[in-house]
């Protein structure tokens, strides 16, 4: 079954944050020192999620992503995943991690049934990395991402928030690096999201600029031709090394969104930035039967307008989406609760 959208962008794509919770407290995320965290009994159990996603499968979601905060801190999580990784309608399930507890537990999260691993790395140099994190792990996330190809993963991607005066001077080390592991580095755009709430758009480095520089550095960059509805744009240099660029904010790709947000405590969201979702975990924990909570997420999909990224690339005075004083009131409109 293919649900479609007031644009006709189908629903297929799923991101499942499973805790709220981080051991980061990057700049561009949680740059706050205290926030409200989600209470732990309203945390949707693995069986809950499992449930759901049969639901979201049979309306034709085929792609799960587990982020958080940090997934790798929800106890068990090889538990959630041999659950989904038996579901035979999904056929890409990714986890998006900042490394830190990645050596660990590589081995599990392949041995679960896990297909693809996506690492957080937005600086190779030890220093900057604990001045933007505010925490001393370099070295494990190093680790980790050296664990995840030990234990056989492929389709390793490194994702890297560039900002400009904090690590824009990293872009082709990062591509080097990414040769070693190895894996496909992803450049992505800062965004105005929730959470950003020292967002400017001074600090952002657009596609242009980036490409610019790699040019500079590597020769000439190829755009490689694919249809896709993934968010990177990706190009090729001269020696066949392959690299993406997500420009969610000077670019954005609203037009063929076909992703949803699922909370850890089970509030559905259309887009990253949208202000209402739809609270699934009450009529679970009420004993809806699938059809009934297939009632609620075909409805909301096919009335959805979302095109967040796009909507704010048309404002003329931007500055962050969301008041620190709101974000407190309402961890919703976090991005480390909705999942980046
Ligand atoms: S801003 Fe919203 S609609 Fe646009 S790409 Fe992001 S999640 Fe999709």
């Amino acid at each position: 079954m293919v649900v479609r959208d007031l644009y006709g962008r189908a629903l297929r794509n799923l991101r499942i944050s499973v805790t709220d919770r981080c051991n980061l407290r990057c700049a561009y995320c949680m740059p706050e020192e205290e926030y409200v965290w989600l209470p732990r009994e309203e945390l949707l159990h693995f069986e809950e999620i499992g449930r759901l996603v049969d639901v979201f499968v049979a309306l034709g979601v085929d792609k799960v992503r587990l982020t958080g905060g940090e997934p790798l801190l929800r106890r068990d999580l090889p538990r959630l995943i041999r659950i989904l990784a038996a579901k035979p309608g999904l056929r890409d399930l990714a986890i998006t991690t900042n490394g830190v507890l990645l050596a660990d537990q590589a081995v599990a999260l392949r041995g679960a049934g896990l297909h693809r691993v996506t690492v957080s790395l937005d600086t190779l140099r030890p220093a900057r990395f604990t001045a933007l994190t505010r925490r001393d792990t370099h070295a494990q996330v190093l680790e980790g991402i050296a664990a995840v190809t030990r234990a056989g993963f492929t389709s390793t991607k490194l994702d890297m928030v560039v900002m400009r005066g904090v690590n824009d001077d990293e872009l082709a080390d990062l591509i080097e690096f990414a040769r070693t592991v190895p894996a496909e580095v992803r450049f992505i755009e800062y965004m105005d999201v929730g959470g950003a709430t020292r967002w400017s758009m001074d600090k952002v480095v657009g596609r242009a600029e980036m490409l610019e520089r790699l040019e500079r550095h590597y020769g000439t960059i190829t755009p490689v031709a694919e249809e896709s509805t993934a968010p990177a744009d990706r190009y090729r240099l001269a020696d066949g090394t392959v690299f993406g660029i997500i420009a969610s904010t000077t670019a954005p790709f609203c037009s063929d969104c076909d992703r949803s947000r699922l909370t850890a405590d089970g509030m559905w969201y259309l887009c990253l930035y949208a202000q209402q979702g739809t609270d699934l975990r009450g009529p679970l924990r009420a004993g809806a039967d699938d059809e009934a909570l297939a009632s609620l997420i075909r409805p909301g999909w096919q009335e959805r307008r979302d095109r967040g990224a796009e909507a704010r690339l048309a404002l003329r005075d931007r500055s962050p989406l969301v008041e620190v004083a709101r974000l407190k009131q309402d961890p919703h409109l976090e991005m480390h609760t909705r999942g980046g």
